[in-house]
């Protein structure tokens, strides 16, 4: 099914691209969702998200009974996270990686084995990935960081 641009507005952008029909009975359309896509699929353009936003966002966040009353907070123990520090020097990767934690005030080279899954370490040009921060928090406690 073809995907439509989600701002009520987007044909008010007059774009040439936009402009359908014959002499005499032309008019401008919402464009098409194509390959590129903003906003999850819902946006033809950056443009259109914005404007949908500043229009909507409030009535869906009200909507989808989601607003935040109260700051989200991470605590100590789950401030765990891994940080890949590119390197590249003469034609060599230095990469490193770290365990992290700043409210610990834990800084831990680790090693690329205990920084990566086993999938990315398999695929190349991925050193830069790492463990999400649940798997973080679990190599601080295998590591003895935490408990
Ligand atoms: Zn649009």
């Amino acid at each position: 099914m073809t995907k439509w641009c989600q701002n009520p507005n987007c044909a008010d952008k007059k774009s040439s691209g936009q402009i359908r029909g014959n002499k005499g009975n032309k008019w401008y359309q919402s464009n098409r969702i194509g390959t590129y896509s903003y906003g999850g699929g819902n946006f033809c353009t950056l443009h259109c998200h914005n404007e949908w936003s500043e229009k909507y966002m409030s009535q869906a966040i009200d909507a989808l009974n989601s607003r935040i009353h109260e700051p989200i907070k991470v605590n100590l123990d789950d401030a765990w996270y891994v940080e890949y520090h590119y390197s590249w020097s003469s034609g060599t990767n230095n990469g490193s990686y770290e365990l992290r934690n700043k409210l610990k005030g834990v800084r831990q080279t680790i090693t690329r084995e205990q920084a990566q899954t086993e999938e990315q370490r398999r695929l190349d040009y991925s050193e830069w990935r790492t463990i999400n921060d649940t798997q973080a928090k679990e190599l601080a406690i295998q590591l003895g960081l935490a408990s």
